[in-house]
């Protein structure tokens, strides 16, 4: 089965966040808890949450996920940082647990200088501290990788899933990736990259996928989403990730752009176009 789905607003109650799902024709999904730009809270209230829940096995497949604040900084050397993000780590994957969402997707972070090893270390013993739920899986998202944020080649991940002692997996962006310089333009770039994923970090630990075309060519480190299909990946790149082998059984996660008229409906239904193609 195809899951594929959107990151959708919680504006009004996280319950709608459901509806708008199956408005834009998504099956599986994404949330923020609270504004993703400042230091929040998840503040959600016992009715939401049950509505939430219920809605979600009325409506959808699954599964969800929450993606974490942009201020979290796993990375950081700063103790203050460090301590702010790790509380709202500790939040997110309460707020998963009581909303029955499977997922927490978090950025590396910076190491801001600290080195790569340090960075890494780092960001395992962050991870370290957190109380996760038996239901909740927290997923490091590949980055980008500008300045010196990790995530960007695939041995920073797997270097985090050897420091930590936690059950974590991988959440592939096909942008972010493509940005920090694996090509998924070609289908030979894409079976390339997959494996590389697969001698890294093992495709085992490929839980979910934020799929993404990119508006900047490989290897700039630009992160800017385009419509599937429209960017630099382009229709030949898509088509062979989302009939791979090792694709076709992940959650895949669209955080295409809303311009031009198209949103994350015209995405969906052009995912389910080229799946098969
Ligand atoms: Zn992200
Ligand atoms: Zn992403």
């Amino acid at each position: 089965m195809l899951r594929v789905g959107a990151h959708v607003s919680i504006a009004g109650g996280v319950d709608n966040a459901v509806e708008r799902e199956v408005d834009v024709g998504g099956n599986c999904g994404q949330i923020f808890t609270h504004s993703p730009q400042v230091w929040q809270d998840p503040n959600i209230g016992d009715d939401e949450a049950a509505a939430f829940r219920e809605e979600t096995t009325a409506e959808l497949d699954g599964p969800w996920v929450i993606h974490s604040s942009y201020l979290v900084n796993l990375c950081t050397p700063k103790d203050d940082l460090r301590e702010k993000s790790i509380d709202s780590m500790q939040k997110e994957v309460d707020a998963a647990a009581e909303l029955g969402i499977e997922y927490v997707n978090v950025h590396l972070g910076a190491h801001t200088g600290a080195g790569v090893e340090n960075g890494l270390d780092n960001a395992a013993s962050a991870l370290d501290e957190l109380s996760i739920p038996d239901s909740v899986t927290v997923l490091v998202e590949s980055d980008a990788g500008s300045g010196t944020k990790l995530g960007g080649d695939f041995a920073h991940l797997a270097g985090v899933l050897d420091r930590s002692n936690q059950d974590l997996d991988v959440c592939l962006d096909t942008a972010h990736a493509f940005a920090a310089g694996y090509d998924l333009s070609t289908p030979a770039g894409v079976d390339e990259t997959l494996q590389a994923f697969d001698d890294e970090i093992g495709l085992d630990h490929l839980a979910c996928v934020h799929l993404n075309d990119s508006k900047h060519e490989c290897g700039t480190n630009k992160d800017e989403h385009a419509h599937i299909g429209e960017g630099h990946i382009g229709d030949d790149g898509m088509t062979a990730f989302v009939n791979h082998d090792a694709i076709r059984d992940v959650p895949l996660v669209l955080e295409t752009p809303n311009e031009d008229g198209r949103g994350f409906a015209w995405n969906i239904e052009k995912v389910r176009e080229l799946r098969d193609a």
